[in-house]
């Protein structure tokens, strides 16, 4: 049977959305960057949910660097990524903490398979004496210790 492509099809009949293409799932496959654009145009036109769990995409060479910048004296060792800070559902790209520096905050903020390591300064929003755990400017709400999800 022969199917004609989305564009021959007439009006009432054609997809609301663009088709993905094999070639698109191909090239993604293959090429990171394009992955991660890819998945960028699927969230931002409501096709695919940036949905937390996935473990942050770290590179050897990321974690090398992550446990051998120097931080202040309150500093925290590296122990390994968190999950997502901004779990369970949100736009855009994920971020997990991956160690307190004193007086900033390395963070990877990732869209899978893209992950980039951002050192941050902390939010300064405080609530009964609680301190925000997320990262200046952060989207959506607050977090604080012992009320977060
Ligand atoms: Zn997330
Ligand atoms: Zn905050």
């Amino acid at each position: 049977m022969h199917i004609p492509s989305p564009q021959k099809l007439p009006e009432r009949l054609r997809p609301r959305e663009p088709f993905i293409t094999p070639e698109d799932l191909t090239r993604a496959a293959s090429d990171p960057s394009y992955a991660s654009r890819f998945v960028d145009l699927l969230i931002s036109t409501g096709r695919m949910k940036a949905v937390c769990g996935e473990e942050p995409p770290l590179t050897p060479e990321q974690e090398a660097a992550a446990r051998a910048i120097k931080g202040g004296p309150g500093g925290d060792e590296y122990t390994g990524p968190s999950r997502c800070a901004l779990w369970p559902r949100h736009p855009r790209s994920h971020y997990a903490a991956l160690r307190h520096l004193d007086p900033h905050t390395l963070w990877i903020k990732w869209r899978y398979p893209i992950g980039q390591l951002l050192i941050l300064p902390d939010c300064d929003a405080v609530n009964d004496g609680q301190v925000c755990t997320h990262w200046l400017r952060h989207p959506g709400p607050h977090n604080y210790p012992g009320q977060g999800p």
